[in-house]
């Protein structure tokens, strides 16, 4: 048995080597995606052609989702409790986290590499810095240190683990496994991938992209080309 915490082989690192995204399993492929749509005529194929291809785009460019949605992705997920935050709005994905009320081992904290500034005319924006922010990225790290050493001086106490967990900061990083359909897929990287998203959800979106590219290498190819229109 190994740990969640350790990513699978086929993973992506984000976020400066700090967080990181794995693919733990997959079913069907693009050829999955053109039967389904064929479904209709009653017909299937074996291998895909340029035909094939041109019905991908098809699909994809006419928001003709549910033949997408044969074909399913799982990840594992390593990340700041703030970008699960923002991920777990999506629904129509399927998740299991690692759980604080069983387990206070493993326990770290991401530190921004870099510090950005609050954007002035998008309240919900942030924009690079050029200035020195050494000594805010230092303080981040000794608030991620005083909370830890806060929450084990409860557990010492024998304040039960569902309490205590309550001091840990937003930058606590989470690790949960996530499930997904191709179409909603494509919506999550509309979304997330996207210059209005927080750069470190972003991180996740385009890692994703790396993981599925050999697998739905058209569909991907499609999904880019439309994303620059
Ligand atoms: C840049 C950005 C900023 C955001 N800011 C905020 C914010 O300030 N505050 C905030 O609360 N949220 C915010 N969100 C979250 C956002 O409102 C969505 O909850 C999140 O993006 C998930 O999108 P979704 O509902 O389309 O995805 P999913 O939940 O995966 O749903 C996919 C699609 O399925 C359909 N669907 C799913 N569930 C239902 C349902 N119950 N009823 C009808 N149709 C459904 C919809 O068509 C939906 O688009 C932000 C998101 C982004 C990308």
């Amino acid at each position: 048995m190994r740990h969640i915490n350790v990513p699978p082989d086929n993973h992506v690192k984000v976020l400066g080597g700090q967080g990181w995204i794995g693919l733990i399993d997959h079913l069907g492929s693009e050829s999955t995606v053109v039967n389904a749509a064929r479904v209709s005529f009653g017909k299937m194929k074996d291998e895909m052609d340029d035909r094939d291809v041109g019905l991908l785009n098809y699909l994809i460019e006419n928001r003709h989702t549910s033949p997408l949605e044969h074909v399913v992705f799982t990840f594992s997920v390593h990340c700041p409790l703030f970008v699960r935050g923002q991920w777990h709005r999506h629904r129509t994905w399927s998740y299991n986290e690692i759980s604080r009320r069983y387990t206070e081992v493993d326990l770290e904290f991401y530190t921004p590499p870099e510090i950005r500034e609050q954007a002035e005319v998008n309240r919900q924006a942030s924009v690079e810095s050029a200035a020195d922010h050494s000594a805010e990225i230092a303080k981040i790290k000794r608030h991620n240190e005083d909370s830890l050493e806060i929450y084990n001086e409860l557990l010492d106490a024998g304040v039960c683990r569902e309490q205590a967990r309550g001091v840990l900061p937003q930058n606590m990083m989470v690790t949960f496994w996530a499930t997904v359909d191709l179409s909603n897929l494509i919506h999550f990287f509309d979304l997330r991938d996207s210059e209005h998203a927080q750069w470190e959800i972003r991180e996740y979106a385009k890692a994703i992209k790396k993981l599925v590219a050999p697998l739905v290498p058209n569909v991907m190819d499609c999904v880019e080309r439309l994303s620059k229109k």
